[in-house]
């Protein structure tokens, strides 16, 4: 599907760690002691009512938050040793994110809003735009569809630009965090039979965060959080 490597693949260590917001008595504590290893090239779903924990911690991995106590190793890193210039260059050439929300500019075409990403690792527009159109390819997206802006293609489409724009930079992680909430349930389908093939074939770690359980069967494995511990780690039987 593309040129990915394993080489590029990346695993996360999450150890003891706690996420509390707030102080005192009206804190709230999000996440309990949580410890989990997410080997290189694994297909997690993290499940859980809502509530439960689940956005914290894809936060606290995509280094967008801190914990509490205990640390986050992405791709070997342990990310409270990195200052935020370091982490945002983490964010930016290893881990994709894709969201319920497609968060497209409306005012971009589809290979525009999967261009934008390359211009940030240096890339020219016109390189940026060619390997947007590869990507857009890889999600099953060609032909005039790649020249229309976000409001004239179906959610299922948006979806794929999305999913397009998180790879376009070739990232080892895949943080999902309910990409099919906004879709009917054959186009959420498709989606994460393509989240599968990016998983199977080009061996990129995903973390998906879903309240289906139709969509966290298509992971290897499901972790289960309420109350912002750990209640369930379990393979799918197969
Ligand atoms: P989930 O994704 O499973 O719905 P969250 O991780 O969003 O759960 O939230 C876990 C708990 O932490 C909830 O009680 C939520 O209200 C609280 N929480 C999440 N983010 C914040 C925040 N920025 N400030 C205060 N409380 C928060």
């Amino acid at each position: 599907m593309s040129d990915q490597t394993a080489d590029s693949r990346v695993g996360v260590v999450v150890e003891g760690v706690s996420k509390r917001y707030g102080e005192g008595g009206h804190g709230v504590t999000a996440l309990a002691d949580v410890s989990l290893i997410i080997g290189a090239g694994e297909f997690v779903s993290i499940m859980g009512p809502s509530g439960s924990g689940k956005s914290t911690l894809l936060n606290l991995v995509a280094g967008l938050d801190v914990p509490s106590a205990g640390r986050v190793v992405v791709d070997g890193r342990d990310l409270a040793t990195l200052g935020e210039e370091a982490r945002s260059a983490l964010r930016l050439r290893r881990i994709g994110f894709v969201f319920q929300s497609f968060n497209l500019f409306p005012t971009f075409s589809a290979e525009e809003n999967v261009a934008w990403p390359l211009e940030f690792l240096g890339a020219t527009w016109r390189e940026a735009c060619a390997r947007a159109a590869g990507a857009l390819r890889q999600v099953g997206l060609g032909g005039t569809a790649c020249r229309r802006r976000p409001a004239e293609l179906s959610g299922g489409e948006q979806q794929r630009v999305a999913i397009a724009r998180a790879l376009v930079t070739r990232p080892g992680l895949l943080l999902a965090d309910e990409p099919t909430g906004n879709l009917d349930s054959a186009t959420g389908e498709e989606i994460l039979a393509l989240l599968r093939a990016l998983n199977t074939v080009d061996g990129v770690t995903i973390i998906l965060v879903t309240h289906s359980t139709a969509a966290a069967a298509c992971a290897a494995r499901t972790v289960e959080l309420r109350d912002g511990r750990i209640v369930r780690d379990a393979l799918a039987a197969r």
